[in-house]
């Protein structure tokens, strides 16, 4: 086997030969009917919890490993050998997009009550920023959150929407960015269980790509939780929003290097058996010369991955990290439409036809360069910092 990147360790290896077995036994056969049921079956996600894979980095108090930055991202790169990139984001936005900023902003009560279901698969956890008038620009979000005080206690009363929500259908938790104030950054996190009286689930979004993903809008209409459902402190919400986006970029980073090693696979394997003007695609210069570039700039991104990583891992605070994995967020997603589209076009007209994995990784990984950050404002956020 090819020696892996200076950062990973031998106990790496066993957790991608694990999460490899998870993919072969669990997820490869069945999945093609979660791309049609447009979800992924509960069962499925807490036998992930029962292998001890969805609390990878959360404290080992409440259920999770106490994991670096660097065994996350082994995990995340593994799960993203999956052909099934819909699979993947549920997971991951679960593990490394919602549930952070429980475990980084939560109060010892907040986390003793809901962690131990988070890390075993029970509770499945969203995170709600976008909203029909603000994406990109978090801070123009309008969603409200008034402190009210009556007979039944201190609460927050939520007015506003989400949209683009992954998880938002199946979810059981969410953590909600709203407005507490009138300045451009008072913005704060909040706790909303389903089931809250006056929070609701809109219409389930129907995508190009991540099929088996669900996607919501969220409707939060005088939505009522109690006061000790703030997430973190009063104002600081999107301070921590920024601050949970590198830990987001880096997983999505992983999924667009996974994709693009298993796209990369896959081609090979199609071009080395399938022959035309006598001879196998392989055997055309231009072929086996466009696939080297390719794999030279995965490897090239995979080992600028690690090193974003090794970067959080020594103990640097957010903002001393983010103008590398901006600059990665930025250059994994391009990469993986770069990747996928020649892949598919060696695929011929076979990789047009629904259901074989290079479609589908296609579709799936238009998104990349969008969400959790467009390439656009990556780099103008990695420039700004230069
Ligand atoms: C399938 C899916 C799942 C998602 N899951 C979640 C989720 O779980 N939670 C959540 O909160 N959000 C989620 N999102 C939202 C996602 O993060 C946003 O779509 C993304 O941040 C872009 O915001 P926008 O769609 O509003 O695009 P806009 O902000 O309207 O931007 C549109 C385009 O304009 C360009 N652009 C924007 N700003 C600039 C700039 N400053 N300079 C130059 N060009 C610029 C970019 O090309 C960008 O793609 C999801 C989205 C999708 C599609």
């Amino acid at each position: 086997m090819t020696p892996d990147t200076a950062h990973t360790r031998p106990e790496h290896e066993l957790l991608r030969e694990q999460v490899a077995r998870f993919l072969a036994r669990e997820v490869e056969p069945h999945a093609a009917a979660w791309e049609e049921a447009g979800c992924v079956p509960r069962e499925v996600l807490r036998k992930l919890g029962a292998a001890g894979l969805l609390g990878l980095a959360h404290a080992p108090d409440h259920g999770g490993a106490g994991a670096d930055a660097l065994t996350n991202l082994v995990f995340a790169e593994a799960l993203s050998q999956s052909t099934f990139a819909g699979f993947v984001i549920t997971v991951l936005v679960h593990t490394d997009m919602a549930s952070p900023h429980l475990q980084h902003a939560g109060t010892p009560a907040q986390l003793a009550r809901w962690m131990p279901g988070i890390t075993r698969g029970e509770t499945i956890t969203a995170v709600g920023i976008t909203e029909p008038g603000a994406g990109s620009d978090v801070a123009g979000l309008r969603t409200t959150a008034r402190r009210g005080r009556d007979a039944q206690g201190d609460h927050w009363v939520l007015n506003g929407r989400k949209l683009f929500i992954t998880n938002g259908v199946h979810g059981d938790l969410y953590f909600i960015a709203a407005r507490t104030g009138e300045a451009r950054h008072d913005i704060s996190m909040f706790i909303v269980e389903k089931g809250a009286p006056g929070f609701s689930v809109g219409r389930s979004l129907d995508k190009t790509g991540w099929r088996c993903s669900d996607t919501a809008e969220l409707l939060f209409d005088d939505c009522r939780i109690p006061a000790d459902q703030l997430l973190g402190e009063e104002g600081q919400g999107f301070r921590s929003v920024m601050a949970n986006f590198q830990t987001e970029r880096i997983a999505l980073g992983a999924m667009a290097v996974g994709h693009c090693q298993q796209a990369l696979r896959l081609t090979l394997e199609q071009v080395r058996s399938r022959e035309a003007f006598g001879a196998t695609l392989w055997d055309k210069q231009t072929i086996r010369q466009r696939l080297a570039m390719l794999d030279a700039k995965t490897r090239a991104a995979r080992s600028y991955l690690y090193h974003c990583a090794w970067l959080v891992d020594q103990g640097l605070d957010s903002s001393a990290v983010s103008q590398d994995v901006s600059l990665l967020k930025a250059l994994t997603g391009e990469l993986a439409g770069e990747v996928l589209h020649t892949c598919q076009q060696f695929h011929g007209g076979m990789g047009y036809m629904r259901g074989t994995p290079i479609e589908r990784l296609w579709r799936d990984a238009r998104i990349l360069s969008i969400g959790g950050g467009a390439t656009e404002v990556m780099l103008d956020d990695a420039a700004r910092r230069y």
